[in-house]
């Protein structure tokens, strides 16, 4: 039996918000979604839409594609992450599965010297993939929910043996972190501890209003 339009649309909505997870369980050339749903991301949406294994799997059958195509505008997808915040806590955290999950700017290695010839047209160079995934819980302090528990994921690149972290990369005989320069939303401020750079910049902006005289000793 078809899910209800309700369940439907709450399906979709959780799986929207766990897709950026759900990518790396496959290649990063491939856009479409898994075949089918690895079994942590299986059992967290059946707690969390009370549903059995079987209306899961026809609800990833049925909706799987629209719910990956779907691109939610920001005040949406913030909406969201706030409604089934309590879902998360409750279910994913036991999983690995946060709220929000930090994970390296790229799924590959970007060094292109790790590209590698494709068997069926050596012309053609395909980025390395990064692997060995290690995860550890972080805290994420943000201006819309307070502190977070959450989970930081970094990747390995076994050619050039060089970990991406969400906020840097090193090689592993190096003793110097490469911090990436763009896109970053959280900052590492310590070992499992980021803030969300809307939380930096609200705090900037407190320093500096704080630092301007009262209008009756501003002098003209
Ligand atoms: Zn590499």
């Amino acid at each position: 039996m078809p899910l209800s339009l309700s369940k439907a649309s709450q399906f979709v909505k959780i799986v929207s918000l766990l897709k950026p997870l759900l990518s790396w369980y496959q290649p990063s050339y491939v856009c479409g979604p898994p075949t089918s749903l690895p079994l942590k991301f299986h059992d967290f949406l059946r707690l969390a839409l009370d549903l059995n294994d079987k209306e899961i799997k026809q609800a990833w059958s049925d909706l799987g594609n629209d719910a990956w195509a779907q691109e939610m505008p920001a005040v949406e997808e913030l909406s969201a992450r706030t409604k089934y915040m309590a879902v998360f806590l409750q279910h994913g955290l036991s999983r690995d599965i946060g709220v929000f999950s930090l994970e390296p700017l790229s799924r590959t290695c970007i060094d292109s010297a790790c590209a590698q010839q494709l068997c069926a047209d050596p012309s053609q160079l395909r980025d390395k993939e990064l692997v060995e995934p290690l995860t550890v819980k972080i805290t994420v302090y943000t201006k819309e929910f307070g502190s977070v528990p959450r989970f930081s994921t970094s990747r390995y690149c076994r050619h050039c043996h060089t970990r991406y972290h969400p906020n840097y990369y090193v090689h592993s005989d190096a003793t110097l972190q490469t911090y990436y320069r763009d896109n970053l939303r959280y900052l590492q401020i310590s070992g499992h501890c980021y803030v969300d750079i809307n939380l930096c910049e609200l705090f900037s902006i407190m320093m500096v209003t704080s630092c301007v005289p009262p209008p009756h000793q501003i002098t003209l």
